[in-house]
């Protein structure tokens, strides 16, 4: 499974690649099968695919999707990143994603309005302003950026810590699909579901066990592997589960470009014996 990255992001959301620059970083590294996974949106696909030149490398089409998912037991709803791969007929996702979109840029504005009074001023127009004025593609990543520029805080993880994550005042939750119907429509799009980074929800081991039990019953199909930085006991932790599960596996280094200069391209960890990789599923 050398050079494959099933994750990825370019500046359609929150990286800073555009898809042609992430195409041809991605050849340089001497990657074959790349998917584009922007957060709920497939508008960089057809960008990425016209820089492909001579076949030198496969596109595989993706987008990372904004879900959501509860314990019966309790209200509380849990956000969580779906990746859907290899869509052979988008028309059903692409529909769903219109509406995701539509949250996505309400939810800058929200998120614009609670910071107001704040730090005392309004950085809307500064944040459309990232996004080439196409409010839908607005992350909270572009809000910490420009509360760095404007020197409201030093670091983005700052501006995440201080204001704009889960539990702080500027926090506003994503209200998008949920989980169940997040894989049903992949799938009627032809595509692969695949649950991302199931360790960087801030879960405990138990929830996290059963985000994977309710992904498998749903019909989910793979599983992120953690990447190698993360401790052995967090992978051995996932390899039990994905196991358990009946699970596939899925390898992306979930690059964003200088957004995270630590991440880099092609990044991936190791699978395991006896794992199945969800690309030898692709067509
Ligand atoms: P959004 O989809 O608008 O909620 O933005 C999600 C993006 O923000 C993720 O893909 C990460 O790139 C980034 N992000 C989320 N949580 C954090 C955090 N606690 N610290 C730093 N970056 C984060
Ligand atoms: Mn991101
Ligand atoms: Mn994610
Ligand atoms: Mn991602």
């Amino acid at each position: 499974m050398e050079g494959i990255d099933l994750h990825t992001h370019s500046n359609i959301s929150d990286g800073t690649l555009s898809p042609e620059q992430l195409v041809h970083a991605a050849i340089e590294k001497g990657i074959h099968t790349l998917a584009l996974t922007d957060h709920d949106t497939m508008d960089g696909l057809i960008l990425a695919e016209q820089a492909v030149k001579d076949a030198q490398i496969k596109i595989i089409s993706g987008v990372e999707i904004s879900s959501q998912w509860s314990r019966p037991a309790t209200k509380k709803s849990y956000g969580v990143h779906v990746v859907a791969l290899n869509m052979q007929n988008p028309a059903p996702l692409q529909a769903l994603l219109e509406q995701q979109k539509k949250i996505r840029a309400e939810r800058a504005k929200q998120i614009c309005d609670l910071l107001t009074p704040l730090i005392g001023e309004d950085i809307y127009l500064d944040v459309i302003a990232k996004v080439d004025h196409i409010p839908d593609r607005v992350t909270r990543t572009h809000i910490a950026k420009v509360l760095v520029e404007k020197k409201f805080v030093s670091r983005p993880q700052q501006a995440f810590d201080k204001y704009i994550k889960e539990g702080k005042k500027a926090y506003v939750k994503f209200d998008g699909l949920g989980l169940a119907e997040t894989v049903d429509v992949i799938h009627q799009s032809g595509g692969f579901a695949v649950l991302a980074h199931p360790t960087r929800y801030d879960l405990s081991a138990t929830n996290i066990r059963y985000l994977i039990e309710i992904f498998a019953k749903f019909g989910g199909d793979a599983v992120e592997l953690p990447p190698a930085v993360e401790p052995a006991s967090t992978r051995q932790m996932v390899d039990r589960m994905i196991a358990e599960f009946g699970l596939k596996v899925s390898v992306g280094s979930d690059f964003h470009g200088e957004n995270m200069p630590w991440i880099r391209l092609g990044n991936i960890p190791r699978v395991k014996e006896g794992q199945m990789g969800i690309w030898d599923s692709f067509v």
